[in-house]
């Protein structure tokens, strides 16, 4: 777990992440939750409905009365609950939670095309903007987010390389940076430590 000025992230594997700030609770992408890491959620995202993202299972566990989800089109058809559906270049605030909504796509390959309108997320909360960069390639609109913290996957094969995702966090200079997409599926411990390496000095990189 990771807490900045009272904000916790906590990675729960993969693209996994709860957030929680300002008496909310978030979830991005929840996936093979533990019995431990399910909160009731005031807000749960979903980048994309591949399996590993959009888990219909996993939102239940979390979702409570009250409770919104954000989601791509394709996504909330796999969803029950309170869906708002969205994309790229979308603002939303719901429960008192801005979420803004970026584009994530592939660029050197096809399994997340730009077309299919596939997300990310820059979520505020507690005032720090904390950027989830769903399923993609270091895209050149990444140059333009002013984002407090990153969560960057690294793994390779469906998304950027650790040295891509290093390049993506070097040029973006979030104060802080947090590799994902990585021990389950494809992705090792090996190309978190990598991108730890390659992420210029002063933003400083926590492997959770
Ligand atoms: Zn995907
Ligand atoms: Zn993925």
């Amino acid at each position: 777990m990771l807490e900045v000025n009272g904000v916790t992230i906590t990675w729960l594997g993969h693209d996994s992440m709860k957030i929680k700030g300002d008496g909310r609770v978030i979830y991005i992408d929840p996936w093979k939750l533990k019995d431990e890491d399910k909160e009731p959620a005031d807000v749960v995202l979903v980048t994309h409905e591949h399996y590993d993202h959009c888990s219909p299972l996993d939102v239940e566990k979390v979702s409570k009365k009250g409770t919104m989800i954000v989601a791509t089109a394709d996504s909330a058809k796999k969803l029950k609950g309170d869906v708002v559906v969205v994309k790229p270049g979308d603002t939303v605030e719901l429960n008192n939670v801005t979420v803004n909504v970026v584009p994530a796509y592939n660029t050197n390959k096809s399994f997340h095309p730009k077309g299919s309108g596939w997300i990310g997320f820059i979520v505020t909360v507690g005032g720090k903007r904390i950027y989830h960069a769903g399923d993609t390639d270091r895209i050149p609109e990444m140059d333009d987010f002013k984002v407090d913290v990153a969560l960057i996957p690294v793994s390779g094969t469906y998304v950027m390389t650790a040295e891509e995702a290093a390049e993506a966090v070097n040029r973006m200079k979030p104060t802080l940076a947090v590799p994902m997409h990585y021990g389950d599926i494809v992705g090792t411990e090996a190309d978190a430590e990598r991108f730890k390496k390659l992420v210029s000095g002063d933003i400083e990189v926590k492997l959770l």
